[in-house]
């Protein structure tokens, strides 16, 4: 069934609680965590709990979770006290995704640049 659990997914682990991670936010349906390798002072990731591997893909299964998504990104931001801030949703290895579970990066507390690259 889509939306279900995978094994193999970091991301699946960390919502089950094996993997840690610093958790920063959690809903009954999304959890933001901070990045291993921040980009960015503030550099958090929001999941929705259900596996999807890319945020299209959640998007067109259950696009009310999807909504959930940007909300919390926008929580996460005014809870780390940052107006400004870019939100990013890496689809494809091609484009750098390298875990295939939906998530967006909430980079901020730093000037960011124009570059889309
Ligand atoms: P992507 O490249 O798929 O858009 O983003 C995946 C992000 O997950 C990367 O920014 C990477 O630093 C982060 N990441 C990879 N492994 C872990 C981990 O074990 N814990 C946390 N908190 N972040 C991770
Ligand atoms: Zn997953």
């Amino acid at each position: 069934m889509a939306g279900e659990p995978q094994s193999d997914c970091l991301f699946c682990k960390i919502v089950a609680g094996e993997v840690p991670a610093t958790v920063v936010r959690k809903t009954e349906r999304t959890l933001a965590f901070r990045d291993i390798a921040p980009k960015a002072p503030v550099h958090v990731l929001v999941i929705p709990h259900a596996h999807y591997p890319n945020a299209a893909e959640l998007a067109a299964a259950e696009p009310a979770l999807a909504g959930e998504l940007l909300a919390e990104a926008g929580a996460v931001a005014r809870d780390e006290g940052i107006e400004d801030y870019r939100l990013i949703f890496n689809t494809g290895a091609g484009a750098g995704q390298t875990v295939f579970h939906a998530h967006v990066h909430v980079l901020g507390g730093r000037h960011m640049t124009e570059s889309m690259v």
